[in-house]
C-alpha cells in the first residue's frame, strides 16, 4: 500500500528531550521527575503552589460518532488537532488516557494516536509507560489482601461471603480470570469462595484515581469504597479496613500527570484510564486541570462515542471537577457511517453512497445531543481514510450542511498538524465564548429519574426496564445514601440501545437495566445494560501475535 504503520513512523521522529518541552510551557525544573529521556511526571504540588491563580485555557472535547471495532480515529483528531493549534501560534496541550495492555493485545491495538498524529514514544506508552497501571493493579489488589486477610482472621467485620463486590484485578485481556474459586486448601490457606478478575481500567480505583483532585481526596474516595456487606446488609468500605493510607502510599508517584510529546513537538498529558464503557471513560482530572493552566487550549478526548464518554465526561467528570468545556469536535469517518448504515466490516472500504446516506443519521443524532442536549458548539470532524472517495465526503458535508452544523476535513493522521488546520480555525472560532454547557439530569433526582433522562434525551429510548436485581439494588442504594450521585450507563460502544446489533438512529426501544452497582469510592452509581465484560477476553488471533522485539530491543508489530 505504500503507508508507513503507525510504529514505523514513531520510530523515525526526532523526539525532543523531554525537559524541552516542560520549558515550552514554562514548567520549573523542580517540578519536573525525569523517567529516562522522553518521559517525565510532573509533582502536583506544582498545581497547588504555583499554578492555581492562573487563567484557565480553552477546554475542548473530542468525541465521535458510534464506532466500528477499530476505532475512528478520536485519539488521533485530538493530538493532531493540537498540532494543527500549535501550529497557528496558539499555545496547545494535550490531555488523554492511557492505553491498557488489554486492547494492545487485543484487537483494537494501542492508543497513542495514529499515522503523522501520534504521542511518542510510542511503543512506551502502549506498554508499561510509566509503570501507572501496575501501581493501580497494586492498589486494587492491596484492598483484596486486606479484604480477605479480614475474613481469615476471624471476621470481625461479620462479611457476609457471598457479598463481597470487591474483585481482584489485572492489566490484561483473559477470561480465564473471571470466575474463580479461591482460598482453596486447608484452613491455613484463607477461607474458600468465589472470587474472579476485572482488567485494571475497570477497577474502581483506576476512576477513583482520574477523579481524584489531590492526595486527601484521592484517600478521602478510597475510604468510601463499598468491598462488600455484612451479614446485616451494612455496607463494608476499604476505611473500615484501613486501607485507604497505604493504597494512596502505593498511587502517589502514579497520581503525577506524565508528560510526553506529539511527534510535532506538542506537550501531551497522558494520565489514567478508565474505560468508557463499564466506567467514565476519561483521562485524569489532576492532568487536565494542569493542562488548562498552562496552554490557552486544552484539547481532551472521552472514550468510545459521544453516548457514551461525551456524557460521561459532562455528568460524572465535569461535574465533580468544575470542568466546563467550551466546544465539542464530533469525530466521524466514512468508513463508520457506512457500518451504520448496514455494512459489514470487511465491505468498509469500497465505495457506498447509499449505505453512507444510511448511516448519517447516526452522526445527526450526536449532534442533536451536543448541541441541544450538553448545549455546546459543535464542528463535525471528518477523520480522512485513504479508502475515502471525494463523492463520499461531499455527501457527509451537505448532510452537516443541511443540519446547521460546520463540517472541517480532519488530515492529520496523513498530514500532522498541517492536515488539520480547518479544524482548528473552527475550534478557534467556537470556543470564543464561555462554556455554555448543560448536564443531562439534576444530580438530586432519584437513581430511576437520572437513568431514564439519560436513555431518552441521549440514547433516544422511549423508556427503562429494569430487572427486579436492579430494582432491589436501587432501593438499596437510596437507602444507604448513594441516591444523589451521577450515572455510570455501562453500555455496548457501538449502538445508541443496548443491543450493540441495532445501529444507526434507531427509535421505538426501550433500554433495560440488567444490574446495579455503587462506585460509592468513585462517586458514582453503574447501571449495567445487556452483558458488559469487566474482563474482556483475547480474539482468536490476537494482536500479541505480531509483535515482537529484536536484539537491540526495538519493538515491531505494535499499532
Ligand atoms: P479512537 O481514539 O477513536 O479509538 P484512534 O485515534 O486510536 O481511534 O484510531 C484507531 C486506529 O485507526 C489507529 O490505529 C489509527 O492509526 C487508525 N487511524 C486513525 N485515523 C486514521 C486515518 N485517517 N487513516 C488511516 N488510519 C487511521
Ligand atoms: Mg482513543
Amino acid at each position: 500500500m505504500g503507508f508507513k504503520s503507525d510504529i514505523e513512523i514513531a520510530q523515525e521522529a526526532k523526539i525532543k528531550p523531554i525537559n524541552e518541552i516542560a520549558d515550552y510551557v514554562g514548567i520549573p525544573d523542580k517540578y519536573v521527575e525525569n523517567y529516562g529521556k522522553y518521559k517525565a511526571k510532573i509533582d502536583y504540588r506544582y498545581y497547588n503552589d504555583e499554578l492555581v491563580k492562573k487563567p484557565d485555557a480553552k477546554l475542548v472535547l473530542v468525541t465521535a460518532i458510534n464506532p466500528t471495532p477499530a476505532g475512528e480515529g478520536k485519539t488521533t483528531t485530538t493530538i493532531g488537532l493540537a498540532d494543527a493549534l500549535n501550529g497557528l501560534g496558539k499555545k496547545t496541550m494535550v490531555a488523554i488516557r492511557e492505553p491498557s495492555l488489554g486492547p494492545v493485545f487485543g484487537v483494537k491495538g494501542g492508543a497513542a494516536g495514529g499515522g503523522y498524529a501520534q504521542v511518542v514514544p510510542m511503543e512506551d506508552i502502549n506498554l508499561h509507560f510509566t509503570g501507572d497501571l501496575h501501581a493501580i493493579c497494586a492498589a486494587n489488589n492491596l484492598i483484596a489482601a486486606l479484604l480477605d486477610n479480614h475474613i481469615h482472621q476471624g471476621n470481625k467485620l461479620d462479611i457476609d461471603l457471598k457479598r463481597v463486590t470487591w474483585r481482584r484485578c489485572i492489566d490484561m485481556n483473559d477470561r480465564q480470570l473471571r470466575r474463580i474459586v479461591d482460598g482453596l486448601g486447608e484452613k491455613p490457606d484463607g477461607v474458600t469462595r468465589q472470587d474472579g478478575f476485572d482488567i485494571t481500567a475497570a477497577s474502581e480505583v483506576m476512576a477513583v484515581f482520574c477523579l481524584a483532585n489531590d492526595i486527601n481526596d484521592l484517600k478521602a474516595k478510597i475510604a468510601n469504597i463499598i468491598v462488600a456487606y455484612s451479614r446485616s446488609g451494612e455496607p463494608v468500605r476499604a476505611g473500615d479496613l484501613n486501607a485507604q493510607g497505604a493504597v494512596a502510599a502505593l498511587l502517589k508517584d502514579a497520581l503525577k500527570p506524565n508528560l510526553v510529546q506529539t511527534l510535532e513537538g506538542t506537550p501531551a498529558f497522558i494520565h489514567g484510564g478508565p474505560f468508557a464503557n463499564i466506567a467514565h471513560g476519561c483521562n485524569s482530572v489532576i492532568a487536565t486541570k494542569m493542562g488548562m493552566k498552562l496552554a490557552d487550549y486544552m484539547i481532551t478526548e472521552a472514550g468510545f462515542g459521544a453516548d457514551l464518554g461525551a456524557e460521561k465526561f459532562i455528568d460524572i467528570k465535569c461535574r465533580m471537577s468544575g470542568l466546563r468545556p467550551n466546544a465539542v469536535v464530533l469525530v466521524a469517518t466514512i468508513r463508520a457511517l457506512k457500518y451504520n448504515g448496514g455494512i459489514a466490516k470487511d465491505e468498509l472500504q469500497a465505495e457506498n453512497l447509499a449505505a453512507l446516506e444510511k448511516g448519517i443519521p447516526n452522526l445527526l443524532k450526536h449532534i442533536e445531543n451536543i448541541t441541544k442536549v450538553y448545549n455546546l458548539p459543535a464542528v463535525v470532524a471528518i477523520n480522512k481514510f485513504p479508502t475515502d472517495t471525494d463523492a463520499e465526503v461531499e455527501l457527509v458535508r451537505k448532510k452537516c450542511k443541511e443540519y446547521g452544523v460546520n463540517v472541517a476535513l480532519s488530515d492529520v493522521w496523513a498530514k500532522g498538524g498541517k492536515g488539520g488546520e480547518e479544524l482548528a480555525k473552527e475550534v478557534i472560532e467556537l470556543t470564543k465564548g464561555e462554556s455554555t454547557m448543560e448536564y443531562v439530569y439534576d444530580v438530586n433526582a432519584p437513581i430511576k429519574e437520572k437513568i431514564e433522562a439519560i436513555a431518552k434525551r441521549v440514547y433516544g429510548a422511549d423508556g427503562v426496564d429494569y430487572s427486579p436485581k436492579a430494582l432491589k439494588e436501587i432501593k438499596n442504594l437510596e437507602t444507604i445514601g448513594l441516591g444523589n450521585i451521577p450515572i455510570c450507563v455501562a453500555k455496548n460502544q457501538y449502538s445508541m440501545t443496548d443491543d450493540a446489533k441495532i445501529l444507526g438512529r434507531p427509535t421505538g426501544f426501550r433500554i433495560t437495566i440488567r444490574d446495579i452497582t455503587a462506585s460509592a469510592g468513585a462517586g458514582f452509581v453503574v447501571a449495567l445494560t445487556g452483558d458488559i465484560m469487566k474482563m474482556p477476553g483475547l480474539p482468536k488471533v490476537p494482536a500479541a501475535e505480531k509483535i515482537d522485539v529484536d536484539a537491540a530491543g526495538v519493538i515491531s508489530g505494535l499499532f
